[in-house]
């Protein structure tokens, strides 16, 4: 079966098409600045050139009729009609306490996404309009909603409730919901796998390293805690987010600094992170490990304080779980960066972990990179969101 899965967001959507049977991604992309001037549509089918065409898309409707012209394109698409598309997977960022599974889309579960906006405002109203877009363009395909809060709703209430009044929950739903939930779902799976073990009889913590980043805390299958919580701005120190603080940061910077709410919430969202640590120098790990190897102060008191925060939480959720038996580095950073992954890890002896400094020279591909004798299997594993929405479109369609 061919899966089209789309990740949507306000100005951009991002797909590709996945063979289901052989697992193989026949061609992907993405559309950027939809809505704005300049838009662009990026096309790569599999083993192919990558294309990229300026072309005008005032809405997300006209940028996924693009994407279908592409794939069915005469010379580099990769199907011949629209029937080959047989199922649309969909990301969608959250949703709430009423999905703790992939739906198939209807009316009913549109209008309970809908109810779930406030709670992810950026987001969620974004990935509505693809959905509604291809449901037009596409009539009678079935589609299938993946959420990245789902996996996460397994949390016991001691995990997912904050420390204040109560009835912010049962009225505002404020409570952990966590994100990244398709990633963690398919890494804890994965490492199972790849370590010949069940992931139902194992404690796995999934460090999700990228530009956001979480960690997860995966008891026997399930999620029973996660460092993101309302929000994707709580837990670890995140490129420009800047993860826990105190809260009562927000009423000391204000005042100092007469800003008000929406420009703390851009600060911290946006300006901080190992970003706002470096005194701007960069989010991305690659120039922060550069300015560290040049001795620059700034490259590395940011990696040292997102190494740090990592290892505080792995501490965590060890505790939480009462042991642990895997740990697994995934995403951007998890997945390239050895040398975050070797500072990280040096602080996890107490644990039995026995780090393997050559295994650990490796990038992009599943590896145990703990010694075979260590108590804690240490591992990387390459995340694949889309293929996870694959799998879960199919298991539903
Ligand atoms: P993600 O959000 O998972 O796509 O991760 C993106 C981040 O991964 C980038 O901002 C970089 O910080 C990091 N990254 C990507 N490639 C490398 C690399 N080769 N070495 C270190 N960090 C990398």
């Amino acid at each position: 079966m061919n899966v089209l899965v789309i990740n949507c967001g306000s100005s951009s959507l991002k797909y590709q098409l996945i063979n289901s049977d052989s697992e193989a991604v026949l061609a992907k992309g993405l559309c950027e600045r939809i809505g704005i001037d300049g838009s662009r549509i990026v096309y790569q089918p599999a083993g192919g050139e990558k294309e990229v065409t300026e072309s005008p898309m005032p809405t997300h409707q006209q940028a996924i009729q693009l994407v279908l012209d592409a794939l069915m394109n005469e010379k580099t698409g990769v199907i011949k009609s629209l029937s080959e598309v047989e199922a649309v997977g969909h990301r969608v960022v959250h949703g709430g306490e009423k999905f703790a599974k992939s739906v198939v889309i209807d009316d009913e579960v549109l209008a309970a996404v809908e109810a779930c906006n406030d709670l992810a405002p950026l987001h969620n109203p974004a990935n509505l309009i693809g959905i509604r877009a291809c449901q037009e363009l596409m009539p009678g395909v079935p589609m299938v909603a993946v959420f990245d809060t789902a996996f996460h709703q397994t949390m016991p209430e001691k995990a997912y409730l904050y420390g204040i009044p109560y009835k912010y929950y049962e009225e505002d739903q404020v409570r952990r919901y966590g994100f990244h939930g398709t990633s963690h779902s398919f890494v804890s799976k994965e490492t199972a796998a790849f370590l010949g073990k069940n992931v139902e009889d194992m404690k796995i913590i999934v460090c999700h390293l990228g530009n956001g980043a979480s960690l997860s805390a995966v008891d026997h299958g399930k999620s029973v805690d996660t460092s993101m919580g309302l929000t994707p701005l709580e837990g670890l120190i995140m490129g420009t987010r800047s993860g826990d603080l105190d809260p009562a940061i927000l009423e000391y910077l204000g005042k100092k600094h007469n800003m008000d709410l929406p420009a703390l919430m851009n600060m911290l969202n946006k300006e901080s992170g190992v970003y706002g640590l470096s005194g701007d120098l960069s989010s991305d790990f690659r120039d922060l490990e550069d300015a560290a190897a040049a001795n620059n102060p700034a490259g590395i008191r940011a990696r040292n304080a997102f190494n740090y925060r990592v290892i505080k939480y792995i501490g965590a959720y060890a505790a939480a779980m009462n042991g642990v038996d895997a740990i697994a580095f995934t995403a951007g950073v998890g997945e390239n960066d050895a040398l975050v992954r070797k500072d990280i890890c040096a602080n996890l002896g107490y644990l039995g972990v026995e780090f393997d400094e050559e295994a650990n020279n490796v990038r992009g591909k599943d590896a145990l990179i703990s010694k075979p004798s260590s108590k804690v299997a240490v591992v990387l594993i390459p995340t694949n969101e889309e293929l996870a929405i694959c799998r879960e479109t199919v298991a539903l369609v």
